[in-house]
């Protein structure tokens, strides 16, 4: 005699209560179900009514993955209310932990003129631009006001070399004060490497400070990108690299590249140039509209679906490298994967919701002004005042973190809550971004249907669902980004 029933008396027999989810028409027969953690399913077409109608048999095969993923439960259940709570709070507790990113543009100056830089920048030798010793020690103030344990410093220009001596005060005090605050300290400074000196480099090892520089392609490419006298911007960074690298150790030393006109053409070719500097990844990031590139009109240089061929070209090319063996990878997909795949939010600012603008990152001006972001300091710059959030010589950090200019711009850009974003079912990887949709449509919220935001990171997040379903080899090397992040 069996010591078991048929597997029919396991089955449920009760009907089933819907979870909170959303969905989207993914491509002519299928759709995308979405809930407020980041957990995704394809579904035919057709089971869409029957899920929504509570018509689903309680035997059909598809019953296991939708309870998995917290899509529906029956009422009895308490798990999956628990569960979905529990990685909504996983996702979410960066919020209390508040400002990690502190960045402090110690000069204006630059010795490079990019036609899409981001920042007015002022010609070398005017020194009236440079961060001064008590603006710093009002705005390292502020920064031990932030309750995380873990603060980083990120020194930006202009050229921050051009004021290595600001760099030096910064860390020292910041690391004396530290001594009481017991913080996770850490330090990065964006340079383009053309000035590194040996002596800057000795000071970086010996506080183990972090470079972030920008690598555009190969040499012509870079240099017609990024010019300045002597048209030598590849050879000094491809110099500073090599000199960082021996001197501070191979991670220290990371590429940042913007993507112009110039660039779609030649993705594979970007791609190679960092593969022969020895870079194991990449961020194919589009020009943004601020500062310099909005005045110039150079963002509008190609629009949404020219930069997704171009990322999707760029993307396919990385998989064939990884399925040859060559480890490498494109950090934004990464970090779009992590906010699909796992239950932790990886706090990348412009995928934040809400926005991390002000909360995430804040920005300290040479000047002493605070603005909630680097984006927000640009537009300031080119006139545009509107994420300005007080002056450290004028106002205490109550005043500025609760400046209506934050609040209001988080709030009202909260994606749960503003139109089309609050029914889209890619909103749990996406981000508010109310400084890039103020900067071009003169609203925080902005109009999604019209902006290339929205239009580029829906472009991506499909095309990532795509590859994620394409075979087990990309799968498996979107899972290892993903989990790398
Ligand atoms: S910006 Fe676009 S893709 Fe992002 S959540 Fe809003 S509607 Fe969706």
């Amino acid at each position: 005699m069996s010591k078991f029933h048929g597997i029919g008396a396991y089955a449920p027999t009760h009907s089933y209560e819907l979870l909170p989810f959303k969905f989207d028409r993914l491509n002519d027969k299928e759709y995308l179900l979405t809930n407020m953690v980041g957990e995704f399913l394809v579904i035919p077409e057709a089971l869409l009514g029957d899920i929504v109608g509570h018509t689903l048999p309680l035997t059909s095969d598809w019953l296991p993955d939708l309870r998995a993923k917290q899509f529906l439960r029956f009422p009895e259940e308490q798990a999956p209310l628990e569960l979905l709570a529990l990685k909504l709070r996983t996702r979410m507790s960066r919020l209390a932990q508040f400002t990690n990113l502190h960045i402090f543009v110690v000069t204006l100056r630059c010795d490079h003129s990019c036609p899409y830089c981001q920042v007015s920048r002022q010609s070398e030798d005017k020194a009236a631009f440079d961060m001064t010793p008590e603006m710093a020690d009002r705005a390292l103030d502020f920064v031990f006001r932030s309750p995380n344990p873990a603060i980083k410093i990120e020194f930006q220009g202009g050229e921050p070399l051009l004021n290595f001596e600001m760099v030096k005060y910064v860390v020292t005090q910041a690391k004396e004060r530290n001594r009481t605050e017991g913080r996770n300290l850490q330090f990065v400074i964006a340079t383009t490497l053309s000035l590194l000196t040996d002596e800057m480099l000795a000071f970086c090892k010996e506080h183990q400070i972090s470079l972030s520089s920008s690598l555009d392609g190969p040499a012509d490419l870079h240099n017609a990108n990024r010019p300045r006298p002597g048209r030598d911007s590849h050879q000094r960074f491809e110099e500073g690299l090599q000199r960082a690298r021996a001197a501070l150790g191979f991670d220290y030393v990371s590429a940042l590249m913007t993507t112009t006109e110039k660039s779609l053409p030649r993705v594979r070719e970007i791609i190679d140039e960092y593969l022969r500097l020895g870079f194991d990844g990449i961020f194919l990031r589009p020009l943004s509209p601020y500062g310099f590139a909005i005045k110039t009109k150079r963002f509008m240089a190609y629009d949404a679906a020219r930069y997704l061929e171009f990322y999707k070209e760029g993307l396919q090319y990385i998989i064939e490298l990884n399925k040859a063996g060559i480890r490498f990878s494109e950090y934004y997909s990464s970090l779009v994967l992590a906010k699909m795949l796992t239950s932790n939010d990886p706090g990348f600012v412009d995928l934040m919701n809400p926005s991390g603008a002000g909360i995430a990152a804040i920005v300290f001006n040479y000047d002493g002004t605070v603005y909630a972001s680097d984006e927000s300091r640009m537009l300031a710059e080119m006139g545009d005042p509107a994420f300005r959030l007080g002056n450290l010589l004028e106002q205490s950090y109550e005043e500025i973190i609760l400046s209506d200019n934050l609040l209001d711009a988080l709030e009202d850009s909260f994606t749960l809550s503003v139109p089309m974003c609050a029914d889209c079912a890619f909103e749990p990887y996406c981000g508010a971004e109310p400084v890039y949709h103020h900067a071009v449509h003169k609203d925080v919220v902005g109009r999604k249907p019209e902006s290339g935001f929205c239009s580029r990171n829906m472009g991506i997040f499909k095309h990532l669902i795509g590859l994620l379903r394409s075979d087990p080899e990309t799968r498996q090397i979107l899972t290892g980004w993903a989990n790398r992040c």
